[in-house]
């Protein structure tokens, strides 16, 4: 897509600081990084979000993310580490060409996500297990 920051990425015509590529996934650093080595995987096909992404491309994806955590934890000496995905504006996401954070934690780094939680009321969430569960049918 010609006017998706990701995508001209891709292309080269943005630059970026690769870290892995291959012939349906690019991953590069973020350039506003959590942590030093705070990586994004994407697809090279452009998808906004996770209800975009063919089955076995986010199958691949997930690999990826898998071989690059296990390498940035040993480049980094890190505690521990978060893989998040923003989907949709109301979920945080920037950039909508679709992407996986890996973002490299250590103790008492200050980076607190989930800040905001709640209590489910009464009957509530078997209400909506049940609901997901119709769906999946
Ligand atoms: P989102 O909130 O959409 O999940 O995250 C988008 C991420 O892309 C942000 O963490 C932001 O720092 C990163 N980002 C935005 N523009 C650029 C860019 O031009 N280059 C790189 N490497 N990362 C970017
Ligand atoms: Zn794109």
């Amino acid at each position: 897509m010609e006017n998706c920051l990701f995508c001209n990425i891709i292309e080269g015509n943005v630059p970026s600081t690769k870290v892995y590529e291959d012939e349906h996934v690019y991953a590069f650093l973020d350039i506003n990084p959590i942590n030093v080595g705070h990586t994004l995987v994407i697809p090279k096909e452009h998808c906004a979000d996770i209800h975009d992404i063919p089955e076995d491309t986010l199958q691949h994806i997930m690999s990826v993310v898998k071989k690059l955590s296990t390498a940035i934890k040993k480049s980094t000496e890190l505690d521990g580490i978060n893989i998040s995905m923003n989907n949709g504006k109301a979920a945080g996401q920037i950039i909508f060409h679709s992407h996986i954070h890996i973002i490299p934690r250590f103790e008492k780094d200050g980076f607190e996500p989930w800040k905001s939680k709640r209590e489910y009321k009464e009957g509530e969430a078997a209400k909506i297990a049940e609901r997901i569960q119709e769906e999946l049918l």
